[in-house]
């Protein structure tokens, strides 16, 4: 039977104590209304650790439209149910007072790796994902902590992160998981309407198309092409395709000057924003 916690010092004592048993901690931290690919990282915990937790909080300070925040889908007991029933040990499901009681001081510079991308077109984003991660690792003190690829900048700066830290998990990166058309899973998926479902597998589709033609065509005229591609559907407000150095997430401008190349979409469908990425090279 799952154990919920919604007080830090309780959870913090169980992990404490489990450790001292010798027992390994697998952590997958959440934002809630769970999915396929929320439930694959559990899995994967499940599989390397002897007890997993997962956590599910709403993180107001990584949001930069109150909107997003408001609207941000929120069903906490049928999401305990569904970590359950995949095997989870422990919930960690803390209100915003718990978990930010006092005001926040702490502040993270990533360099480069948040100014672009998702760092670019939402401040501030990155440095409340770290400060809300940062403590959740502190909390939950996890041996392995996994995030998905889907986030695929965050995973950076989430290894970033534990390089700067005292207390570092060992992070595990794992890979997309996608609807049976080939739309990313995301909990904003529930927020679009008939019409923008059927047409956002086009992301999908726009990202096999880019790594058809690496290497075919430039990477300039291909991040055109693919721009264009996607904003002929009117319901698409493109922020950007990206097709950069898997490591720094600087762009390339030849299929050469990196070994490890992915290509990054991220656009709206009505108020709904939507991110994919694929690795190329
Ligand atoms: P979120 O609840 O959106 O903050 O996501 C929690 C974790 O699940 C993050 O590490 C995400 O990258 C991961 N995740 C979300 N969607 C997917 C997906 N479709 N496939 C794999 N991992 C995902």
């Amino acid at each position: 039977m799952i154990k919920v916690y919604i007080h830090i010092d309780e959870i913090h004592s169980e992990a404490l104590a489990l450790r001292e048993r010798g027992l390994s901690i697998g952590f997958v931290p959440t934002m809630g209304a769970l999915h396929e690919g929320h439930v694959s990282l559990l899995r994967q915990s499940i599989s390397e650790n002897d007890v997993s937790i997962s956590s599910i909080f709403v993180n107001p300070i990584q949001f930069n439209n109150k909107e997003d925040l408001k609207k941000y889908p929120r069903n906490l007991d049928e999401d305990i149910k569904k970590l359950d029933a995949a095997g989870c040990n422990i919930v960690f499901a803390p209100s915003v007072e718990e978990m930010y009681p006092a005001e926040i001081k702490e502040s993270y510079d990533f360099g480069p790796l948040e100014h672009v991308m998702e760092g670019a077109v939402r401040p501030g984003h990155f440095s409340g994902v770290a400060v809300v991660v940062n403590r959740l690792f502190n909390i939950c003190i996890p041996h392995r902590a996994y995030f998905g690829e889907k986030d695929f900048q965050q995973l950076l700066i989430i290894r970033e992160l534990v390089k700067k830290n005292a207390f570092s998990p060992e992070i595990i990166g794992c890979p997309i998981i996608r609807e049976p058309d080939g739309l990313a899973m995301s909990s904003r998926n529930v927020r679009l309407s008939e019409e923008e479902r059927s047409i956002a597998p086009v992301i999908f589709q726009t990202l096999k198309w880019i790594k058809q033609q690496a290497g075919i065509k430039d990477v300039g005229e291909l991040v055109a092409e693919a721009g264009q591609k996607l904003s002929q559907h009117k319901a698409i407000k493109l922020d950007y395709v990206w097709i950069a150095d898997e490591k720094t997430l600087m762009p390339v401008r030849n299929w050469h000057e990196a070994s490890e190349i992915r290509a990054f979409i991220a656009l709206f469908m009505g108020e709904v924003r939507l991110i994919d990425n694929m690795k190329i090279k």
